[in-house]
């Protein structure tokens, strides 16, 4: 059995994206460009309106997935084909983009905690121009795996034998969010050769004797487990995995395709409407 160690660890930086949400960027920064098949996550956490309320108005997306996971606080989608959905605190959407959709993110509350993550999960060339398709996750759809010190909230993947409810994605993540008591401790089993990483947000703990602080990204080497251990504060963290796509990527802003030629198809079809 081989454990899984940390390969590197990258704080979040604080920028701010859509019409001037404040967030932390994890992945899409200058420390890590990308982790495949992962092209970025962004943690949000503020009480003051001031940092959310302007939320993402209308922008497009091709080529990969969005997924959203609310801790606290409500957030409106609404896309061009009139798909409309509220996610609240525990609850999740996994958004399949694929050939393209145009939507906006909307704070529902005009005071009090908005708290979330979104994390960008890449499609292989021959899914990227797939129908689009949402998978809104209410909160209580999502199982609570108890475990000795703690809890573990399974939104894709298996866990335990509890199976998240995000199905039919074709990487073939493991999304957990976990959080342990002071003392308390984790493992899980993921495919060796799958990317995988945590995103600690709240107190601290460690891996294999490497800490990890909060609003720190840790990269995991390959292995078979990952075992990760919880400070005297307690520790809660995003666990994710998912098989990397070994493709080139070819990025600008929300389209993410595998050559030059496909983004500039992408901007085509927007500029013409073909989106929507
Ligand atoms: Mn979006």
């Amino acid at each position: 059995m081989t454990d899984r160690t940390i390969e590197k660890i990258v704080r979040a930086v604080a920028t701010s994206d859509g019409a001037g949400v404040r967030l932390s960027r994890a992945i899409a920064n200058a420390e890590l460009d990308h982790l495949d098949p992962f092209l970025l996550l962004d943690e949000f956490r503020s009480d003051d309106p001031g940092d959310y309320i302007a939320g993402f108005p209308d922008h497009p997306h091709r080529g990969f997935e969005t997924v959203t996971y609310m801790l606290a606080g409500k957030m409106e989608h609404a896309d061009h084909a009139g798909n409309r959905g509220l996610l609240t605190g525990g609850g999740a959407q996994w958004m399949t983009a694929g050939r393209g959709i145009i939507h906006s993110e909307t704070p529902k509350q005009d005071d009090g905690l908005m708290w979330g993550f979104q994390l960008w999960v890449n499609l292989p060339a021959k899914s990227k121009m797939t129908a689009p398709r949402y998978q809104d996750i209410d909160p209580s759809a999502i199982p609570e795996v108890k475990i000795e010190g703690g809890t573990v909230r399974v939104i894709a993947g298996t866990f335990r034998g509890a199976t998240g409810p995000v199905q039919g994605i074709v990487t073939d993540p493991v999304y957990l969010d976990v959080r342990l008591e002071a003392s308390g401790g984790f493992e899980t089993r993921i495919p060796e050769e799958h990317t995988a990483f945590l995103y600690a947000y709240q107190g601290n703990g460690g891996v294999g004797g490497t800490s990890l602080g909060t609003k720190s990204l840790a990269v995991l080497s390959k292995g078979e487990r990952i075992v990760a251990n919880a400070g005297d504060s307690g520790f809660r963290f995003l666990c994710v995995a998912a098989r990397p796509l070994n493709e080139p990527i070819a990025r600008y802003g929300p389209f993410v395709m595998n050559t030059r030629e496909e983004i500039h198809q992408a901007f085509e079809d927007f500029r013409n409407g073909r989106f929507a």
